[in-house]
């Protein structure tokens, strides 16, 4: 089989001005990149709009899909900006912040903050934790609406990072102003995913998919979980979304950085016993950004990631920022491709506790548990939305699946799931007593399928309709 059967782990680069060079970009995606992330917490829509043109130039080199992923900011906490773009915080000095002061002024000893009413939200004693808890504040007092702190770890302080509260509690809720101005941006720009940022409960699921619904996107919404209150709503968040990250980041400063192994692997089999995808997220490979290598400890990281059962690592700052973008992808994927050998599902088991509310998740099951007892070399998906090919991939046969699809957005949607391969193929141009054959010849020609494999086929009774899955073929690839 191909290369392309390779990397069954999805990997999700977010662009930055480390990849704002065509000659970078493309070989940052070319070491394997599935989708870019666009975080909308950095840079205004021009720069965004353009990177995603790069990337659609580029595509036509790669040869195959890439998916995009927007990511709203959300009601998180940031500092404003330092002039020189970072300054640095030395342990036991003491640190301002200051929702008066103007967004662009910061320096040692005070900065922006965006939480106007930060000095009634705090009280002496709180720790406050900046960067993903990189830098540590401990609140001293509050005066005239500005929090005094004490710097009790200090480092580099990069400009608009993040704030939490060690416990929580910290973020506000809803959709911020920039969110709903960025909502029609996302829709006009066509993007497959749209991340939430600091969703608390379904509620906040359903009003993003009501304005992108108005802006005529039909992105589909992956809920990140960075808040304690989204993983006590995870089921809820789960049915209403279409998809979860692991965003650990945020969710270590929010529930104790100790907690985050344990909740990294229930999140990730909640969410594949519901159907639905998840990512695995932040500082994953994150000493990249200095160096061309990866630690132990990272390496190991992404490793357990893929052996958790996660569809995708994501990359931030490492490609975005960083000195090795296109290492950084080469080292993930690499350390992909080898756990993915390592990779044992879970628990058998745990799907057959899965409910099937649909004839083509029954189609899927049973696909799923033929496959396995016939030994064939891949299942092939006829499917419109490429909703087929996820509950295959819920399935953890450890089997390529190949998505084929006449709609090049099925296709982007498709570079998430795990195990799953978009293919280029039109049924509806075709004779319908030869489209079976047709399939498979598509694939044979691409080096996806040799002769004499076997193949199952998932398919509907009329080709070019969405949701119709209700057939289970097996068959041969014949000789030319
Ligand atoms: P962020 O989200 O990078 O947008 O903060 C991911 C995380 O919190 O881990
Ligand atoms: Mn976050």
């Amino acid at each position: 089989m191909s290369s392309l059967v390779h990397g069954r782990t999805k990997i999700i680069a977010t662009l930055g001005p480390s990849t704002d060079d065509p000659t970078v970009l493309r070989e940052t995606l070319q070491a394997g990149v599935n989708l870019v992330r666009l975080n909308l917490s950095h840079g205004d829509h021009e720069i965004q709009r353009q990177r995603i043109e790069w990337v659609r130039e580029a595509l036509s080199d790669l040869g195959r899909d890439i998916g995009v992923l927007a990511d709203l900011q959300g009601t998180k906490v940031r500092i404003g900006e330092f002039p020189e773009g970072s300054v640095r915080l030395e342990q036991g000095r003491s640190f301002v912040l200051d929702p008066h002061l103007a967004r662009h002024a910061g320096n040692e000893e005070a900065v922006f903050i965006s939480h106007t009413k930060i000095a009634k939200d705090v009280k002496p004693g709180d720790m406050l934790l900046l960067d993903d808890g990189l830098i540590g504040l401990r609140v001293e007092e509050t005066k005239g609406g500005k929090v005094h702190t004490s710097v009790t770890s200090g480092g580099e302080l990069g400009s608009r990072k993040g704030v939490n509260r060690l416990g929580g509690g910290f973020a506000l809720g809803g959709l911020t102003d920039k969110d709903k101005e960025d909502i029609p941006f996302v829709a006009r720009m066509e993007v497959d995913y749209l991340a939430v940022s600091f969703v608390r409960d379904a509620k906040d699921i359903h009003a993003v998919k009501k304005l992108l619904k108005s802006a005529g996107s039909n992105a589909r919404v992956i809920a990140k979980i960075e808040r304690a209150e989204a993983v006590e709503n995870l089921d809820e968040i789960l049915e209403a979304g279409d998809g979860v990250m692991v965003a650990r980041g945020d969710l270590g400063v929010e529930i104790g950085d100790a907690e985050l192994p344990g909740l990294q692997k229930s999140i990730i089999r909640k969410a594949i016993v519901a159907y639905r995808p998840v990512i695995t997220a932040t500082q994953m490979m994150q000493s990249m950004v200095n160096n061309p290598i990866p630690t132990r400890a990272e390496v190991l990281d992404v490793a357990n990631a893929v052996i958790d059962g996660t569809d995708a690592v994501m990359l931030s700052a490492e490609t975005a920022a960083g000195q090795y973008p296109a290492e950084a992808v080469a080292a993930m994927y690499r350390v992909c491709v080898a756990a993915e050998r390592q990779f044992e599902p879970a628990d058998p088991a745990m799907m057959d506790r899965t409910p099937m509310r649909r004839i083509d998740q029954a189609v899927a099951r049973a696909a799923m548990s033929t496959a396995k007892r016939v030994g064939v070399a891949a299942i092939v998906a006829l499917t419109e939305s490429g909703a087929t090919a996820l509950w295959l991939s819920r399935f953890q046969s450890r089997l390529p699946i190949f998505g084929l699809t006449r709609h090049a957005a099925a296709r982007r949607r498709m570079t998430l799931f795990r195990d799953v391969f978009p293919v280029a193929f039109d049924p509806t141009s075709r004779d319908p007593a030869e489209v079976t054959g047709e399939a498979i010849e598509t694939l044979r020609r691409q080096g996806l399928l040799d002769e004499g494999d076997l193949v199952l086929m998932t398919m509907g009774d009329f080709t070019g309709v969405g949701g119709g899955t209700n057939t289970l073929k097996l068959l041969r690839v014949e000789k030319e």
